[in-house]
């Protein structure tokens, strides 16, 4: 694929940006390349500036539920537009969004709109020390919940050491008020309760963790959770930003069965465009400024441009049948895959929910991160790069997952079968 126009823009995107990207994922630093630039994206596909055209499992991380640029949510943003792109002033649409998230999200009775996941999960975890006047906080190795302070150790793929920060600039104290325990080991959180549980503000988890591969809670582990911190006083969050209006329109909380204290939300719910919110009981939102005493504000909060997009995608998905569409499509790639993988009697574990799917290169089963990083990085590499030569795009690193979207149709999965063929044979 010829590339020219998108390493001369990284080139000049090097000079004025920090490693010539926004966000460090987009860096392709764990595929040993150097990002393309798109020029457009329209239903299942991406267009790069070179004119390359590619396949998108990635959805822009995971938002783009319907497909790139829907038609729908392109109506809503310009008609929405007409009126004023933002007011710092109610706005009805904000009423619109929050009815909505209530109605569709079974634990959440109170919401606020924020513009980020980051924002709705370093929100939620203040409300949480404000509500119980506590401190600590336990987090589970390879959750990865936005770069908030407190919460950016053993984020996700990064070096793990006890209780260091993963990132420079986060001083240590910080960290020491997060207890990070393996995901999955139930044992472990009781044990860190029966210590100290008088001290601990909340446990946050990834409700099905996305962000190191995919791994799936064990029977019983969510629910166990959700007992110990309701026996100490604990607040529960549970972080659907990935999994959120994505896995159902109640995200895991609705597939589960499971009632968190609060939910940070994020991605689908923004239909494209910067938006989070966090909510759950209202005796703990109840909290929050201008009734309680804990702060939070954003000058963006509620955008009308960005409630309008939301309200469309979640309006459209509901009228489609789209979390029905997205099964059948998910079940037609993992069934697919998984006869690839029997014909060349390779072993690598494929986890799939709905439209989220993640290829590990390991034997091992996936239950937590420490069996996540056995999977062989060399392999991935040798994968991605051949996918991509055929027109296909998965996120550039092995620790993420893959979206398929409303508008990935039969033949687009059946393609993308044939590369995933051809690519095995070359690794
Ligand atoms: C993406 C993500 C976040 C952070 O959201 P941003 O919008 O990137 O700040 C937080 N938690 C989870 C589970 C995520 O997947």
């Amino acid at each position: 694929m010829k590339r020219d126009l998108s390493d001369k823009l990284f080139q000049a995107a090097k000079k004025t940006i920090p490693g010539g990207v926004n966000s460090p994922v987009r860096a392709f630093k764990n595929v040993d390349g150097e990002p393309f630039f798109v020029r457009r994206a329209k239903g299942c596909k991406i267009e790069d500036v070179d004119g390359n055209q590619m396949i998108d499992y990635v959805g822009t991380w995971g938002p783009a539920i319907l497909g790139h640029a829907p038609e729908c949510v392109l109506e809503a943003v310009a008609s929405a537009a007409k009126d004023g792109v933002s007011f710092g002033i109610p706005n009805p649409y904000e009423v619109e969004m929050a009815g909505l998230i209530v109605d569709w999200v079974p634990s959440v009775e109170k919401v606020r709109m924020v513009n980020s996941g980051t924002e709705a999960t370093m929100s939620a975890v203040r409300l949480a020390r404000g509500y119980t006047g506590r401190n600590k906080v336990v987090k589970f190795e390879g959750c990865y919940h936005g770069h908030v302070d407190s919460l950016l150790v053993a984020a996700g793929s990064g070096a793990l050491t006890h209780g260091e920060p993963d990132s420079a600039g986060v001083p240590s104290a910080f960290a020491a008020e997060t207890i990070i325990l393996p995901y999955n080991d139930l044992e472990k959180v009781r044990a860190v309760f029966s210590e100290m549980g008088d001290q601990i503000a909340a446990v946050i988890v990834e409700s099905y963790p996305a962000n190191a591969g995919l791994i799936f809670p064990k029977e019983g582990y969510l629910q166990g959770l959700r007992d110990v911190t309701a026996q100490y006083g604990s607040v529960f969050i549970f972080d659907e930003v990935m999994t959120g209006f994505r896995v159902a329109r109640g995200g895991v909380q609705e597939l589960e069965g499971i009632t968190p204290d609060l939910t940070a939300m994020g991605k689908v719910i923004g239909g494209g465009l910067p938006v989070g919110a966090f909510g759950g009981k209202a005796e703990i939102m109840n909290y929050l400024a201008p009734d309680g005493p804990v702060y939070q504000a954003g000058t963006l909060s509620g955008n009308p441009l960005a409630m309008a997009a939301g309200l469309a995608q979640l309006r459209e998905m509901d009228r489609l049948g789209g979390y029905c569409m997205l099964e059948k499509m998910g079940a037609r790639l993992e069934v697919g895959v998984r006869e690839i993988l029997a014909a060349k009697g390779l072993e690598y574990q494929f986890n799939r929910v709905g439209s989220m799917f993640c290829l590990f290169f390991t034997n091992e089963e996936i239950v937590n991160l420490d069996s996540v990083m056995t999977a062989d990085t060399v392999v991935f590499r040798k994968f991605f790069t051949a996918m991509l030569e055929q027109g296909v795009y998965m996120a550039p690193s092995p620790y993420e997952t893959g979206f398929i979207s409303v508008a990935h149709g039969d033949s687009e999965i059946d393609t993308t079968l044939e590369a995933v063929d051809a690519a095995l044979v070359k690794i």
